[in-house]
């Protein structure tokens, strides 16, 4: 056999034996809500958290801001350079508690459920580009993982389009400190200019979707969203698990 041959077997075993031992964990650990821990039919919630997943009410076309106004003050004083934002669900609640988990609870099994409950809430657009906001370096390591990289991996393979992930198309000019805790404003200078395009080649002329756990101000959206379109891409449309007031 040529080692070409060879090493395409040894591929074939590792995948085939990777689908058995994640058959055998679903033995020892059946699917679990998200949020409760409770058993589920289908993930990612059982049925009681499932239904109290509140929806994203109407707002703003924009940014997605809940709210009696089509275009908000804020996007209409200065517009962000993404052109909507779709959400699974208001933050809150049992979506709330899985994303906890998912980021802060060393779950990032909890990602590929969902990943594919995102691409049933909010659809892909035809031919759009899967990409994600990265997470701060430091963030990364201590984490182990990258929660809305992993969520665009699940999104893109739930959806169909594994094809049109591109991962690694964002990355950090710098780091930056968390947003937790700052104002609209504050926010907007801590992430101002820390992204850039790595593979502006693959972007150019396309529609992408920009992937991320939670959309809160959208000023790290709008910054990653500006690092696409400045690399050509067409239009920027977030996705993120949940939208917050
Ligand atoms: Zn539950
Ligand atoms: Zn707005």
């Amino acid at each position: 056999m040529s080692e070409e041959g060879s090493s395409d077997v040894r591929v074939r075993v590792a995948a085939a034996l990777r689908g058995v031992a994640a058959a055998l964990l679903e033995l020892v650990y059946p699917p679990r809500c998200a949020a409760c821990g409770g058993a589920v039919v289908a993930e990612p919630f059982c049925s009681v958290c499932g239904e109290a997943v509140d929806p994203v009410p109407e707002g703003c076309r924009r940014c997605g801001l809940p709210g009696p106004d089509p275009l908000c003050g804020a996007c209409r004083a200065d517009p962000p350079a993404f052109d909507a934002v779709r959400a699974g669900g208001l933050f809150g609640g049992p979506l709330a508690d899985a994303i906890h988990a998912l980021k802060y609870g060393g779950r990032p099994a909890l990602a590929r459920p969902l990943g594919a409950w995102l691409a049933r809430a909010a659809p892909l657009p035809p031919g759009a580009l899967v990409v994600s906001v990265p997470l701060a370096r430091a963030r990364r390591i201590a984490r182990g993982y990258d929660q809305a990289a992993l969520l665009a991996d699940a999104l893109a393979r739930a959806a169909g389009a594994r094809g049109r992930r591109l991962p690694g198309a964002l990355r950090r000019t710098r780091e930056t400190p968390p947003q937790v805790g700052r104002t609209r404003a504050e926010r907007s200078r801590n992430v101002a200019g820390a992204f850039h395009a790595a593979r502006p080649g693959a972007l150019a002329g396309r529609d992408v979707v920009l992937v991320d756990d939670v959309v809160t101000t959208g000023a790290t959206a709008d910054a990653a969203a500006r690092a696409l379109k400045d690399a050509g891409a067409r239009s920027v449309v977030v996705l993120a698990l949940a939208r917050a007031e």
